[in-house]
């Protein structure tokens, strides 16, 4: 199952009320993005 996060509020999307239109039901925000994506961490210490 894929879910996608909300780039504005940062809660998670289901794919299934993607289908239509890629838009978050929360915030209305369109920007999402795939939190499996690898997130790269660096700690600058
Ligand atoms: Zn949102």
């Amino acid at each position: 199952m894929v879910e996608y996060k909300c780039f504005n509020c940062n809660k998670k999307v289901s794919i299934n009320y993607l289908r239509k239109k890629i838009r978050c039901p929360y915030c209305g925000s369109k920007i999402l993005f795939k939190p499996r994506t690898t997130i790269t961490k660096v700690k600058a210490r």
